[in-house]
């Protein structure tokens, strides 16, 4: 390539400044969500691990439009639940799933879940994606299946059992329910959704139109190391952040 490229990884030289970022990826993450049309009632949620109190995360006030959400209405959440920062109240399905995720996973800053359409529709066929483009192959032996459904997940047990079945993967689908990404970064966890959506949207399409050639295992888990990786997973989401900033500059409010 010669020339450098445009975006850089942030460096921090505060908390602050890390905590401010962090916050302004995430409310850019929820408009994104939707204008993708993610947004499905009350459903989905995004977390941000706090950079200086690690085990509490930033997270989307229950029941406040993903397309109104700002930097200054998110809630700030302790590991046992309790709204720490902000007015509104958190979703119990948030807590109990992203909190578990976060413990399991000293690794992830992000996790991101709706009910988006085409995520809910693969769900239901209770089986993983195939590497029927390069795009997926982002996901091509790095996500996995949580092969069960009991109702709205409202306790930590069940939390913790998602969390399992996640495992070291950066996606999960969550059968009859929908997916399930994770991050080094919010910028990450974010792409990653939108990516995995529309892979299922992809290939619910193709199998639709008929039999669908399977790109060969040596190729996919070449592309899964070229489009798969952490830096690029964040590299991806920053042409969105400055687009949806420069259209809805009042979500760093
Ligand atoms: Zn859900």
């Amino acid at each position: 390539m010669g020339k450098p490229i445009r975006y850089q990884l942030p460096q921090f030289t505060t908390v602050e400044d890390e905590r401010r970022h962090l916050k302004e990826r995430l409310a850019a993450g929820f408009r994104l969500f939707a204008r993708f049309g993610f947004s499905e009632g009350v459903a989905g949620h995004i977390t941000a691990r706090d950079p200086e109190l690690t085990d509490h995360f930033w997270v989307n006030p229950f029941a406040v439009p993903f397309a109104h959400i700002r930097t200054s209405d998110l809630l700030l959440v302790s590991h046992t639940g309790e709204v720490v920062v902000g007015d509104y109240a958190v979703n119990d399905a948030a807590f109990a799933i992203h909190s578990q995720v976060h413990a399991a996973r000293p690794d992830v800053k992000a996790a991101a879940h709706a009910h988006s359409v085409h995520g809910k529709a693969f769900s239901a066929l209770g089986r993983l994606l195939d590497p029927i483009t390069q795009d997926a192959c982002a996901f091509h032996g790095d996500h996995a299946l949580f092969d069960d459904y009991t109702g709205v997940v409202l306790d930590l047990e069940e939390g913790k059992r998602i969390a399992h079945a996640l495992g070291e993967n950066k996606a999960a689908i969550l059968r009859n329910h929908g997916l399930l990404t994770v991050g080094h970064s919010v910028d990450e966890a974010v792409w990653w959704f939108i990516t995995m959506e529309r892979s299922c949207q992809a290939q619910l399409l193709a199998q639709a139109a008929g039999p669908v050639v399977l790109i060969d295992p040596d190729a996919a888990t070449l592309t899964a190391g070229q489009v798969g990786g952490h830096f690029i997973g964040w590299l991806a989401f920053q042409s969105l952040y400055e687009q949806i900033v420069a259209d809805e500059p009042d979500l760093l409010d």
